[in-house]
């Protein structure tokens, strides 16, 4: 049994592993996963790549101690037919994932395999394809969640391997602490985050903090960028090293309130579910031509309206008038990740001071998916879209260069939190001062 771990980079609560070696113990057969990056993946960079190998030994520990196999390769000897044609499974199981690339790589490996292939959707809770189409809003996507959660909000198992596996003589398998990125060509130019160490250890002891220390005030404080109370958790539920059912199944067990645990799951499973449907069913979703049609005509009316220009190099830099917008930037290019609260801000800005939405569109999704640890994810996509071209969102009252979508004005925003603080705290950590508590730590 073959296990191509793809997106789901955990050995831990992982269903598709589940399902891996639940069919290998009623065959009688051992079960190998075989995981091997390559650098061709969009926006591929240091960060992400260095986060990606820091999840790989943990992953190598506990399917050791599960039975299970393990066969690290790395491009250019990334290819799972080549692989399967060296160890000659009897069934091919991998993760879902619904962005482009990976897909494509699936479609590939479909047409190449001779032996049976199955995916299974692992880092969703409820399966994306049961919520049927693209959902308009949360208010459509929730009430088909809420339905199918008591189906599939449950502990996912980890079964042990009845028929452990050993390693044919010579068969290529890199060692679990291998740098999988020496030699390649890649972009170097993003340093590797010192605020966020990869792997599923990392991710719980963040998730045990949060637990402890964050989740009461979740309703209070989840808003405010200055106290950096949210979990974090977003690099580890990308790269898959933890899964959504770990942190769903904790939280609803852990001693906090009830609107607490009921907000930050509506983050957890109904938006971030949302998002994953929206990417799923919309061919555009990296674009500015996923807009619903109100927002595509509005924001067309608006076009020629007069407007600062910032270009893409100034953003990226952090070289704008608006010091709430600089510290947002330069929090994502030092620490790996932004706060939910000003990423928004961020993201209209990036609207109100570029040519055409079409070109911001881009822009936030370049600049978002180069540093963010969690970019090029569903995530990201529907953060951006509900930014600059209202998906999820509504029609708001008609203004300059918006149109109807909805606008957010640096004097209501820095007035919502301790900006001021959140802008000291930026400043020391591109400074390297430590008296400031840096945000992302
Ligand atoms: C313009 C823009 C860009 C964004 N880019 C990304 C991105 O690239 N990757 C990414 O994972 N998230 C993105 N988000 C969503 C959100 O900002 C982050 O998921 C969140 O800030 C992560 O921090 P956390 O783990 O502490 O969140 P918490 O508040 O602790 O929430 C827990 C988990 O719920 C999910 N979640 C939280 N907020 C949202 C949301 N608004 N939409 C969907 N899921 C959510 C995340 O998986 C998160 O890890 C973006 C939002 C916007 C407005």
């Amino acid at each position: 049994m073959v296990y191509w771990m793809q997106r789901a980079h955990r050995a831990l609560d992982n269903p598709a592993l589940e399902v891996a070696v639940r069919a290998a113990n009623i065959l009688r057969k051992p079960c190998v996963v075989f995981l091997a990056p390559a650098p061709l993946y969009p926006h591929a960079n240091l960060r992400n790549y260095r986060f990606l190998n820091q999840g790989i030994l943990p992953i190598a520990r506990r399917l050791e101690e599960r039975g299970i196999g393990f066969v690290l390769r790395r491009y250019p000897y990334h290819h799972l037919p080549r692989f399967c044609q060296e160890v000659k499974p009897a069934l091919v199981i991998a993760d879902e994932n619904p962005m482009r690339e990976p897909e494509r790589w699936r479609q590939l490996a479909t047409q190449q395999l001779r032996v049976p292939f199955w995916t299974v959707d692992a880092d969703v809770i409820v399966p994306s394809r049961l919520l049927m189409k693209e959902q308009y809003a949360a208010r459509t996507a929730r009430p088909i969640v809420q339905r199918l959660l008591p189906e599939f909000l449950k502990p996912v198992g980890n079964t042990r391997a009845k028929v452990p596996w050993e390693k044919p003589d010579g068969l290529l398998a890199l060692r679990p602490d291998t740098d999988i990125t020496e030699d390649w060509t890649l972009d170097r130019s993003v340093m590797p985050s010192s605020f966020f160490q990869g792997g599923t250890d990392e991710a719980l002891k963040r998730l045990k903090a949060f637990l402890q220390d964050g989740l009461a005030n979740y309703v209070k404080d989840r808003n405010r960028p200055d106290l950096d109370a949210t979990s974090h958790l977003s690099p580890y539920l990308h790269f898959g090293h933890l899964g959504p059912h770990t942190v769903a199944l904790a939280v609803q067990k852990a001693d906090a309130p009830r609107a607490a645990k009921e907000a930050f799951l509506e983050q957890l499973i109904v938006r971030r579910e949302l998002a994953v449907n929206f990417v799923l069913f919309n061919p555009d979703y990296d674009s500015f031509e996923c807009a619903e049609p109100w927002a595509h005509k509005s924001l067309a009316a608006h076009v020629t309206d007069a407007r600062k220009l910032y270009s893409e190099t100034q953003l990226e830099h952090a070289q704008t008038h608006d010091p709430l917008w600089n510290a947002c930037q330069q929090q994502v290019v030092v620490t790996g990740w932004m706060h939910n609260f000003v990423r928004m801000y961020w993201a209209k800005k990036i609207l109100e001071w570029s040519k055409t939405p079409a070109q911001a569109y881009r822009t936030a999704v370049y600049l978002n998916d180069k540093y963010q640890l969690d970019g090029r994810d569903p995530n990201g996509y529907a953060g951006v879209a509900w930014a600059i071209v209202g998906k999820h969102d509504r029609a708001w009252a008609d203004r300059a260069i918006f149109g109807q979508v909805r606008y957010m004005s640096f004097q209501s925003t820095s007035k919502k939190f301790n900006s001021v603080r959140y802008v000291e705290q930026m400043r020391a950590l591109v400074e390297g001062r430590t008296e400031v508590r840096g945000v992302g730590i």
